[in-house]
This record gives structure tokens, C-alpha cells and sequence, in this order.
């Protein structure tokens, strides 16, 4: 990424592009488009809204996290009338509460479902499988939107396979870059629908990159520099292999549960079938408060752990185990976990560290 910046109007900036066009749709499964714009994540929710609906559109929403509250509150900004089904941010989508309201919309007034695919704030995973299934079997059209911004490159994700109209990524979680490239990737149901759609953003605008990308260019200056940094995260990916990455991913995340349930400390998700493999958020027990927690850990021992979001503020604190991380980075993490806990003179159950010490060898 230190490279000299190349001229992005020139043959090998174009060649470049085409080639990491080429190799994000293998990291999507898809055979469709994927759009890469300078932006966060949240600029991307916003690419994938303003393409495909207009002020007033009805679109469903399924309160996991945080993020999907963001994603909701951005999408109630710019003018849709979103169905909000509320969660208690312990569970994943429940896919019968997405079919009782699509079964209730007679008249086919919800354009778009809206899913987290991994919620980063309270380390919870749910099953899109299941929420496609509920579309298909009300025979609803309307389209699906997932966020796969912490998903992408940690867990099991088949775009096309899935049927997910569009999938929307961010670089610096999975992907293993800094942030400053938003993702969208869609398939020719969505393309198709926001032609029709003609919506009036323009910065944003699917037609307009994907007709100059074909040949490798932008219709305006891309963030060119991260680009190098994507060809070398992808080439990683790669040479790890996706299934191997995703069955590190989950074993990684496995042992550090391991740690956490001999801690005692209870996890935010409270469905085993949804532990992330990204993220776990544990909860601090009564008394304490898991910010004082990770001001002390970062103190001693200069170990950023993730703070609790939103309404888990001071509640929980996250452990992230995704993109370039191995069985030692763990066994550090956890450490510094464990020995903060002792500084801070919380009541937990010692040998976290060494359970997942003896979990990662006997998986060996
Ligand atoms: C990080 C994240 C985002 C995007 O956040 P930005 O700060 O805008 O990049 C969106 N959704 C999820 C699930 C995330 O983890």
C-alpha cells in the first residue's frame, strides 16, 4: 500500500482492477457484479439502500445488534419506512417472525429485507439460509440485502448458492485491511430492480461503475492505494485456501469460548448454534465494568480489546478473533484477559488460558 500511486487512468491500474474484480466474486460466490467504492461500511449500507429504493419504500429490518440498528436508523434517515422486528441483541434473526410479516404483507408492499449476517457488537451469527427459505416459501419478491462486513473471509458464505440479491462488505474486518473500501456485491435481480428503480443518487451509482469498470476504470478517482493492499489480502485468502480459513476461524473462536465458559463469564449470544466466529462479546459480571476492564488490560499490558456497543456499553467487552490472527495471538489475547481479571480483582474461575491451551493440542 506504499507503493507510489498509480495512475488509475493508466493500462496497469486497469489490469489491476479487473484482476481483483475477477477474484472478489470468488470470495462472494457470485457470479454477479461486485461494486468497491472509497467508504466505510456504512457508506456502503447507503450505496446498496439509495440503488434500490426510493423515500417512502417499505423495507424489513431484524434488530441483532447494534449494526443492524445502525443500518436501520441510516435507512429511516435517508426516507424508508422500515418494519423494525426487535430483538433482545442475544439471539439471531428468527426467520419464523421474518415469515409472519411477509405472510401479512398482501398487498407486496416490503421491497427489501435487511439482515446482519454477523453481528460485530454482540458476537452473533445468523443463518440467512433460513431467512431466503422464508421469502421463498411466502413466494414474497422482495429482495434480499445482507451485511457481510464481518462475515466476509471468517465464516461460510455462498452468495448466489444462498440467494442473497446483495451483499454488502467493508475492507477492515475479514479482509484483513485498513478501512477505507466499502463493498457491494450484487446479482442481476438487484441490477436489474435498481435500473428500474432510476433512483437519483449519482455518486453512488451501480450503472455507472459497473459500465466503467468493464474495462478496469472508475468514473472517479478510486482510493487507489488500498487497492494493492486488496490484491495482497486476497492473494492470503487464497493461499490459505477459503475452507481452511473458515475452519480456523471457528476453531480459534471455539477455544477462546473454552476460556470464557472456565472463566465463568457469560457470553453476550445465548444461542450455541450462533457463535461467531469473528467476534465474542462476554459479559463482565455484576459489580464491574468491562470499559474499566479494558482501560486496565490496555494499560498493562498495551492489548486493545473491543468495547461494548450501543446498549452493551460498559456491559461486555469483545474478543476479535477474525482475519490475520493464529492459535498464539489467541493464547496472548487470553492472557491478557485472564490477568486483567486478576488486577481488577474480579471473581472468576481460574485456567481459561490453560483450557484453551489444552483444547487447541488435542485438536492436533
Ligand atoms: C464494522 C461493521 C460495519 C461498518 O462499519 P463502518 O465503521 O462504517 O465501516 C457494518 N456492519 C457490521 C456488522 C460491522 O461489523
Amino acid at each position: 500500500m506504499g507503493k507510489p500511486t498509480l495512475d488509475h487512468r493508466g493500462p496497469a491500474f486497469g489490469e489491476l482492477v479487473i484482476r481483483l474484480l475477477n477474484d472478489l466474486k470468488k470470495i462472494f460466490q457470485t457470479e454477479g457484479h461486485v461494486i468497491i467504492y472509497p467508504s466505510s461500511g456504512t457508506g456502503a449500507w447507503e450505496a446498496a439502500l439509495t440503488n434500490l429504493f426510493k423515500p417512502g419504500d417499505k423495507v424489513l429490518a431484524y434488530e441483532t445488534g447494534h449494526f443492524a440498528l445502525l443500518w436501520k436508523t441510516l435507512a429511516e434517515k435517508i426516507g424508508l419506512d422500515v418494519i423494525w422486528i426487535q430483538g433482545d441483541w442475544r439471539h439471531g434473526v428468527r426467520a419464523a417472525e421474518i415469515e409472519e410479516k411477509l405472510n401479512a404483507d398482501h398487498q407486496r408492499q416490503i421491497k427489501g429485507v435487511m439482515i446482519v449476517h454477523n453481528e460485530t457488537s454482540s458476537g452473533i451469527t445468523s443463518d440467512v439460509q433460513a431467512v431466503r427459505k422464508a421469502l421463498d416459501k411466502v413466494g414474497h419478491e422482495a429482495l434480499l440485502l445482507v451485511d457481510v462486513v464481518s462475515s466476509l473471509g471468517t465464516t461460510p458464505f455462498y452468495q448466489d448458492a444462498w440467494g442473497i440479491d446483495v451483499a454488502i462488505c467493508a475492507s477492515q474486518k475479514g479482509l484483513m485491511m485498513p478501512p477505507g473500501l466499502g463493498f457491494n456485491s450484487i446479482n442481476e435481480k438487484a441490477r436489474e430492480y435498481a435500473k428500474k428503480i432510476n433512483s437519483q443518487q449519482s455518486y453512488w451509482n451501480w450503472e455507472k461503475i459497473i459500465a466503467m469498470n468493464e474495462t478496469g476504470y472508475f468514473p472517479y478517482t478510486p482510493a487507489s492505494g488500498l487497492f494493492f493492499g486488496l490484491e495482497e489480502s486476497l492473494k492470503m485468502i487464497f493461499e490459505e485456501g477459503l475452507e481452511i480459513l473458515i475452519t480456523r476461524h471457528q476453531r480459534l473462536a471455539a477455544a477462546c469460548r473454552v476460556a470464557a465458559s472456565t472463566w465463568g463469564l457469560e457470553n453476550q449470544c445465548l444461542d450455541s448454534k450462533a457463535y461467531s466466529d469473528s467476534t465474542t462479546a462476554l459479559i463482565v459480571p455484576a459489580g464491574h465494568n468491562a470499559d474499566e476492564l479494558r482501560s486496565t488490560i490496555l494499560n498493562q499490558f498495551n492489548m486493545s480489546l473491543g468495547s461494548g456497543l450501543g446498549k452493551l456499553k460498559s456491559k461486555v467487552f469483545r474478543i476479535g478473533h477474525l482475519g490475520d490472527f493464529n492459535e498464539l495471538m489467541l493464547m496472548a489475547t487470553l492472557s491478557g484477559v485472564e490477568m486483567g481479571m486478576s488486577l481488577k480483582k474480579i471473581s472468576f474461575q481460574k485456567g481459561g488460558v490453560q483450557a484453551a491451551m489444552e483444547f487447541i493440542t488435542k485438536g492436533r
